[in-house]
């Protein structure tokens, strides 16, 4: 298939922690506002005069420097995105917003802190509680939460504009960006898509390390073009598979995926289209501040969650999606040290074999897609033992 035209500029803003749009907003004098977890809403970090940008730590080469100040059984991602603010990549934010959602994560931010690593005379971080089940109460915990430590410090010390009106906007812009999103991503349903797995997570990365008004325009223009764009006329994938589990802010391990034989035809995991870009409901019956906190709140499919209503639904919902995107396999991968997903995979993986009757591929791996040669050969694998299973099938 023929390039799409925004992916070359977009593969290489990623390749930035201070990509040129983000400088561009800062330099238009809007606050740069770290983010590191999925359960501190966006448009909360999107409102009028500043953007939000998901701390990641691409090109990662030695973990040296964050391994002396977390220990190496700390998480690579967190240990890596520290690396990368010891180097100095993150010295634009102007605040970072933490959840206590992962205590590994947190302690990265902590020393980001402590060690005065964006030190420009602003910066602050705050922590908020995030809820662990999903009821009324945890609902009303978790808004009381965001206003304190999110809303409040972004009125009182930068002071944005954290109105109900003002939310509204925010959210109308996210909810365009995430149609757009899914509208792009509904393109790999099809038996041929027209859309590679890669260059939708290299889109879908896009919009949580830029400022919202610059992608959407891109958006617009990516799917215009795939309207029209032919796909090959014979995929070069053997399977199709769901990818689940930790975050993933390396679209390259998409492409070691789809190189190795499975198209990549939908994604469950943070900074991924599901579920962090499901458009939010909204109206005006209810304040916006607890609409926003009850999208995020019941559609968050993190193993943070631990009720029995939650880990239950974390399986409908990838069952879901392999269903709507016509999945013969589940890719359940885990970042090395990550708590959260090392019990969530071992016993998703079970339950989805099991209960389900998913061929499942079930791994960890590093935080950088360079080191994950080993990868390519489980999920070829992976790819063979789907294609037997198929064969034995027709052969019965
Ligand atoms: S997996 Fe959970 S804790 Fe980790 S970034 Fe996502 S929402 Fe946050
Ligand atoms: S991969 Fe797991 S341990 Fe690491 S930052 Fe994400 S949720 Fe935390």
């Amino acid at each position: 298939m023929k390039d799409l035209a925004h992916i070359y500029e977009l593969e290489k803003l990623l390749q930035d922690t201070y990509n040129e749009a983000a400088r561009s907003a800062k330099e238009s004098g809007r606050y740069a506002i770290g983010s590191v977890c999925a359960m501190i809403p966006e448009p909360l970090l999107n409102l009028d005069g500043c953007f939000s940008v998901r701390l990641r730590a691409p090109g990662t080469g030695s973990l040296e420097m964050g391994t002396y100040y977390m220990t190496s059984i700390m998480c690579e991602c967190a240990r890596a995105i520290l690396e990368r603010a010891l180097e100095g990549g993150y010295g634009y934010l102007d605040c970072i917003f933490a959840p206590d959602a992962c205590a590994q994560m947190n302690r990265c931010v902590e020393n980001i802190d402590k060690l005065k690593l964006c030190d420009n005379g602003r910066f602050f971080v705050t922590y908020a509680d995030v809820p662990m089940k999903s009821d009324e109460t945890a609902l009303r915990h978790y808004v009381r939460q965001m206003k304190q430590y999110v809303l409040e410090p972004l009125h009182e010390r930068l002071g944005i504009d954290t109105s109900d009106a003002a939310l509204a906007e925010a959210v109308k812009r996210q909810n365009r960006l995430n149609r757009l999103i899914m509208e792009i991503g509904a393109y790999r349903r099809e038996e041929k898509p027209r859309i590679t797995g890669y260059e939708f997570a290299v889109l879908c990365l896009s919009t949580f390390v830029c400022p919202k008004e610059y992608m959407i325009p891109i958006l617009e223009e990516t799917l215009d073009e795939l309207r029209g764009r032919e796909p090959d006329a014979a995929g070069p994938y053997r399977a199709r598979v769901v990818m689940a589990g930790s975050e993933i802010d390396d679209p390259d391990f998409i492409r070691l995926t789809e190189e190795a034989g499975a198209f990549v035809a939908a994604d469950c995991y943070c900074l991924g289209s599901y579920p962090e870009r499901t458009p939010i409901p909204f109206d005006e019956k209810e304040d916006a501040l607890t609409q926003i906190c009850r999208h995020y709140m019941e559609q968050g499919q993190c193993p943070r969650f631990m009720n029995t209503e939650k880990i239950r639904q974390r399986h409908q919902y990838v069952d879901a999606l392999a269903k709507e995107y016509k999945a013969d396999g589940i890719i359940y991968q885990q970042i090395k040290f990550c708590d959260y997903w090392g019990y969530e995979r071992a016993y998703a993986s079970e339950v989805m074999r099991g209960e389900y009757g998913y061929p499942v591929l079930s791994i960890d791996r590093p935080y950088t897609a360079g080191n994950a040669g080993q990868l390519r050969t489980r999920v070829q694998a992976f790819v063979e033992s789907i294609e037997i299973k198929r064969l034995g099938k027709k052969g019965s």
